[in-house]
């Protein structure tokens, strides 16, 4: 088991990695459960898969469950699902002082964390991840949010759970697509910002998508600790550090746009692609060394991704992608920041990025 401590705003919390967690959950969040019953936010299918093992961790301890099943599925990240949990957890007379669980992917983590950071004023959150993108990614940093009619993330909260728990074997009954999604986001932090990092995925990147015990222990273990640093070092979003997390987002949010925010294209497909032109447009403008880019494309198509627009079905139409980019929500006064690479393990936040030129690299 890893144990990596995410320092934030003068608070610390833990990230534990390992095999088993939910089987010793109570174990672990012991010291934050005052009440003998512990309301469980859960994603159904998280919930079918796994719930067993945790209500029977709690038993051990004395703890009752009250479940609340959340239904599959980015909508469940809407105005109406929040009011709903909201008013439940103040049925079941959650105060300031209790923790909620999470128990499911980014949605039940992002969902569940907003709800917890308005009622009564923020009350405590544990997560229990049960995707890889929800282990190396939404877990850790402390955003949450739902989605509106104007965009997705639109309206949300900073607010930090006091315990992430991350249960390798969860991963296992997880659909294989997702999965590999997820492990475009692990790439993430080795193209960003550790050459080495991504040096040991291109060896084992196989092994850690195949959910080889050792090798996903250390590349989710990896991935927390250098979301944590960033997150740590930019909790708020304000000096650009925690910018260099959007790398092959841009991109990919407007792939995502395109193909209508459905299941043509995950989010980490989308992130793998955006990666993959990230690097070939800093190819184009003379910033990074011969070859980085296509070795970025290779890592993405071994771990089973895809590196190229086409593979979707889609034309790259860069007059299309552009006009999603100008609905980006990272738009800044007018300018939208690129995170461009100088290198593998160098990005860089880039703000003199003209959209008309991009469009033109798009259209190859
Ligand atoms: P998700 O929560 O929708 O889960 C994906 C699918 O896997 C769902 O169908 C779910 O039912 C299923 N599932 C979850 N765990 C399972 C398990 N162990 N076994 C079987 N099936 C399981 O998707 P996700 O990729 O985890 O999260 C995406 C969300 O995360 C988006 O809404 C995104 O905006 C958000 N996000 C937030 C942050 C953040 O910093 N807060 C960062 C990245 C992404
Ligand atoms: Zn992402």
């Amino acid at each position: 088991m890893a144990m990596i401590p995410v320092e934030l705003a003068g608070r610390s919390y833990q990230v534990l990695v390992g095999h088993g967690l939910l089987d010793d959950t109570a174990t672990h969040a012991r010291k934050f459960l005052r009440k003998a019953r512990v309301p469980v936010v859960a994603d159904a299918n998280a919930w079918a898969a796994h719930g067993e093992r945790l209500a029977k961790s709690l038993a051990t301890e004395g703890f009752e469950i009250a479940p609340y099943l959340v239904e599959p599925g980015e909508g469940s990240k809407s105005w109406d699902s929040l009011a709903r949990l909201v008013d439940w957890l103040l049925e079941e007379g959650v105060e300031r002082g209790d923790h909620v669980l999470a128990l499911g992917g980014g949605v039940v983590g992002d969902l569940t964390g907003f709800a917890c950071a308005i009622l009564k004023r923020g009350c405590g959150f544990v997560q229990l991840p049960t995707t890889l993108l929800a282990q190396v990614d939404s877990s850790v940093g402390g955003k949450t949010a739902i989605n509106t009619a104007a965009g997705k993330n639109l309206v949300g909260a900073f607010h930090q759970p006091s315990l992430v728990l991350a249960d390798l074997d969860t991963l296992a009954t997880l659909p294989a697509r997702e999965l590999r999604a997820g492990y475009a986001e692990v790439l993430k932090y080795g193209v960003l910002g550790d050459v080495d990092f991504f040096e040991w995925l291109e060896g084992q990147g196989a092994a850690v998508v195949g959910l080889e015990s050792k090798p996903l222990e250390r590349a989710v273990a990896d991935s927390v600790a250098a979301k944590a640093r960033i997150v740590a070092e930019d909790e708020r979003e304000t000096t650009g550090t925690r910018a260099l997390l959007n790398l092959g987002h841009t991109f990919g949010h407007a792939l995502e746009a395109e193909t209508g925010f459905s299941d043509r294209l995950l989010h980490g497909e989308g992130v793998a692609l955006g990666m993959v032109l990230a690097a070939r447009y800093s190819a184009r403008r003379d910033l990074t060394a011969d070859g980085a880019a296509e070795r970025v494309a290779r890592a993405v198509v071994a771990a089973g991704l895809p590196a190229e627009v086409s593979a979707l079905g889609l034309t790259c139409d860069g007059k299309a992608l552009v006009a999603h980019m100008l609905h980006d929500k990272k738009m800044d006064a007018g300018t939208l920041p690129f995170i461009l690479l100088r290198n593998i393990g160098e990005a860089f936040v880039a703000k003199d990025v003209a959209l008309d030129d991009v469009a033109e690299f798009l259209d190859g």
